[in-house]
């Protein structure tokens, strides 16, 4: 009898993880609890309740955050497979190097179908708990909600965590903050630039989305003033635009109810925007020895394996700050070699001395905590 194995999310990297299991003759079965597969590509114009989208769990949580005009910030090179491409091909009409969603969606839709990945897909289907059958996971529950709201519960020999970590929004708290008239929003929920017309918007944060979405809202808002850590050298007005500036970090909100920059300027702000990233976040994993401290998932051997409980519960897709798909494709065969007994880990131990090993390296270097997934070439000794 092949091993079963549970894929936890239909996205990119479920999408790539089966494929992989099922080419090296697993047996597979991939819950997705939307009703398509594609996850962050499937672009969703809703937005949650709760602008700033403090409970992952309350009715109607969005998990996408895409805006309507994204396109990728890699090329279509970068974003395809080892031997199913992207470039070279059009899937929705959209031939640019830089496609917008829409295309990488379609992309996905062809790589499910050709891969004959989508049969193996349980839509609406959300898994709600995995838990292990003896202590280090030998085999695993999994209890899942279908669409009839009925829950069920199926047994598997290994799980493969994909669930994405872009849907659970970090708000940075400013001092001041609950006294403050103005409103407040999470690039989580933004989708569209039309809400800030004539507003004085204050963006919060630097990143790819921070400075596509401040550039998007300049075009209709009075002025935007985007506060950044990293944004010491090229304070003030920006060049060729008119209402764009430059700040140091919101230091804090006064009584006077304007925006104080660390640097010393302040502005009067109709609304916060911030562009301050996510949490990785498995509500349906309560594991003896695995947590998220300061979004750092741990322990993680390589980022995948936790030694207690590996090879048969991995994570695909933690990394930070790659070239997502070949990494989650590297990922995935990695995985799927270990779980068919082509490859093997090393013990629980050298594992766990591995991980050791990263985090003190991350100390020495200065990294916090939060950068564990980041990844970053060595230093050169
Ligand atoms: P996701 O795409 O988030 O998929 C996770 C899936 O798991 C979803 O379908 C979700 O519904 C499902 N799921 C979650 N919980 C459960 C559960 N309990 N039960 C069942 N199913 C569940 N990457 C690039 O390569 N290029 C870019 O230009 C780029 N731009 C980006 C722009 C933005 C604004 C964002 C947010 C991300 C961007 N990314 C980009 C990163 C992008 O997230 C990855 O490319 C990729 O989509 C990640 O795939 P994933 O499968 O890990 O996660």
């Amino acid at each position: 009898m092949p091993r079963t194995v549970a894929v936890v999310g239909a996205g990119a990297a479920g999408l790539v993880v089966a494929r992989e299991l099922l080419r090296e003759g697993l047996d597979v079965a991939v819950f997705e609890k939307s009703a398509r597969t594609g996850g962050t590509w499937a672009y969703d114009p809703r937005a949650d309740a709760d602008p700033l989208g403090r409970d992952p769990a309350a009715p109607g949580a969005v998990h996408g955050s895409l805006y309507a005009s994204l396109r990728t910030n890699l090329p279509r090179e970068l974003m395809g497979f080892s031997d199913f491409p992207m470039a070279g091909r059009v899937f929705a009409g959209d031939p640019r190097a830089f496609p917008g969603h829409r295309e990488v969606l379609a992309f996905l839709d062809a790589f499910a179908e050709e891969s004959g990945v989508l049969e193996r897909v349980r839509l609406r289907s959300e898994v709600l708990r995995v838990a292990p059958l003896g202590g280090q996971g030998e085999r695993w529950a999994v209890a899942w909600r279908g669409e009839d709201g009925e829950v069920a519960e199926d047994v598997f020999d290994a799980v493969v965590v994909c669930n994405g970590h872009w849907t659970v929004p970090q708000v940075a708290k400013i001092r001041g903050i609950d006294n403050w008239k103005g409103k407040q929003m999470h690039s989580h929920n933004y989708r569209v630039p039309d809400p800030f017309r004539d507003q004085n918007v204050v963006v919060v944060g630097m990143g790819a989305s921070g400075m596509d979405i401040a550039l998007e809202i300049s075009h209709v808002a009075k002025e935007v003033h985007i506060a950044s850590r990293y944004s010491e050298d090229r304070l003030g007005k920006v060049e060729l635009h008119n209402d764009i500036w430059m700040h140091r970090e919101v230091d804090c909100i006064q009584d006077d109810g304007k925006i104080h920059f660390s640097e010393g300027s302040a502005v009067a702000a109709d609304i916060i925007l911030y562009c301050t990233g996510y949490y990785y976040h498995f509500p349906f994993l309560d594991l003896d020895g695995l947590t998220v401290d300061d979004n750092r998932v741990g322990p993680l051997y390589k980022h995948i394996f936790p030694p207690k409980y590996a090879p048969n519960l991995s994570f695909v897709g933690l990394p930070m700050k790659t070239i997502v798909f070949q990494s989650v494709e590297l990922e995935s065969k990695w995985v799927a070699a270990v779980l068919s007994g082509r490859a093997t880990l090393p013990s629980e131990e050298d594992m766990m001395a591995a991980v050791r090993d990263h985090y003190l390296q991350m100390e020495e270097e200065g990294r916090p905590k939060r950068h564990t997934h980041v990844i970053m070439p060595k230093r050169s000794t």
